[in-house]
């Protein structure tokens, strides 16, 4: 087997797995989807405690936040037009 046999081979390797990683790449969607939108959604994050609410507009790594030494609960709400107090 010649080097340029070899070189070859691995030239076709690369370019097949190039071509697979695009082609899988618009099979899955445009753009990676590693953060989850959630700013229509209304999710807040509730302390039970003393009632403090977190807005949520993106879900990263989901690592709750502690108030009052306990984890704060994840409410997800409809999102609401109007909000009137009283
Ligand atoms: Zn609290």
């Amino acid at each position: 087997m010649s080097w340029w046999v070899v070189l070859t081979a691995v030239l076709m390797a690369l370019a097949i797995a190039w071509v697979g990683m695009i082609a899988l790449r618009a099979a899955s969607g445009p753009g990676p989807r590693e953060v989850e939108d959630v700013e229509e959604l209304d999710v807040f994050l509730v302390c039970r405690e003393c009632g403090t609410e977190f807005r949520v507009t993106r879900l990263g790594e989901l690592q709750i936040p502690r108030h009052c030494g306990e984890p704060m609960e994840v409410v997800r709400r409809p999102a609401a037009g109007d909000l009137t107090p009283g």
